[in-house]
């Protein structure tokens, strides 16, 4: 495809309001930061924060997002809730969502995961090594076998977090922990990967690194199709033979709940005293 991939980048952007240490690391907020560490031709991105109007997730805006970023941390709950079923609709429909750091405990995160999503985590600044385990994996591109952080915030297992994604990154920690840092999943039509790095007070999205994956999850995870999940009665393709023992008549009546019944099966219902719309 030609066309630009269309990149919303969401940040909860408080932390870099409040705290000088974070706004010495990024004076225009983390999405800024990632904005211009991703900036590539292909890429057309727009940056959205919490205390805009709607989270700056408008209509508008989320039907025109092919992959969107999530950062958030202290202010999960302040998220609403029918915005975070706004962007889940699109993701199923066939949007990209990238879940970074601390988005782990995002609603929209445990929404499309089902799971607690909870881990263990310490801060005290230590190493970290992200092993990659899937060197043949799109997100993984450009990667060697492992790249560093001096100085992040240890996040460990147990991860709760459904099994059917796949594991690309594997983080060690000085103090011991290991962590599944990088999971890619399908939801709907859409893609999800969770990528770990991006503690707020340590230069994790000046990296390379980190931009790379975070570039190269925007390009795998935009859309194949955009298409509404609706549950159409569907018309067969071929001729039904298989008598249904069910139904001696044609056609379709509904129950005083709105269930659809075969006529066939309606005639019993009434004899057994059941009331019938029609
Ligand atoms: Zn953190």
């Amino acid at each position: 495809m030609d066309t630009k991939i269309r990149v919303t980048i969401w940040n909860e952007f408080r932390h870099e309001k409040k705290h000088e240490i974070v706004k010495r690391i990024y004076p225009e907020g983390m999405h800024a930061t990632i904005a211009e560490g991703i900036r590539s031709e292909d890429l057309d991105i727009r940056l959205a924060a919490l205390d805009d109007p709607e989270h700056g997730l408008t209509e508008d805006v989320v039907n025109s997002t092919d992959v969107m970023l999530w950062w958030g941390h202290c202010a999960h709950g302040a998220v609403q809730d029918d915005i975070v079923r706004r962007v889940q609709k699109r993701v199923l429909e066939g949007m990209g969502l990238i879940v970074l750091h601390s988005g782990h405990f995002s609603k929209i995160f445990k929404a499309l995961m089902g799971t607690t999503c909870s881990l263990k985590w310490r801060e005290v600044g230590e190493k970290e090594r992200l092993w990659n385990i899937e060197p043949s994996h799109p997100i993984t591109r450009g990667i060697g076998d492992y790249f560093e952080l001096p100085h992040t915030e240890m996040y460990g297992e147990r991860f709760d977090i459904p099994q059917d994604g796949k594991v690309l990154f594997i983080s060690w920690f000085e103090g011991g922990e290991v962590f599944r840092s990088g999971v890619a999943f399908e939801r709907g039509h859409g893609k999800v990967f969770y990528f770990r790095p991006g503690h707020e007070t340590y230069p994790i999205y000046h990296d390379q690194n980190v931009l790379k994956v975070i570039g190269n999850a925007v390009r795998w995870a935009r859309p194949q199709i955009m298409q509404a999940h609706t549950a159409p009665n569907s018309p067969a393709l071929e001729v039904i033979r298989t008598p249904n023992p069910h139904t001696t008549g044609a056609g379709m009546v509904q129950d005083l709940d709105g269930c659809h019944l075969p006529l066939g099966s309606a005639r019993q219902a009434r004899k057994n005293g059941e009331r019938m719309t029609v």
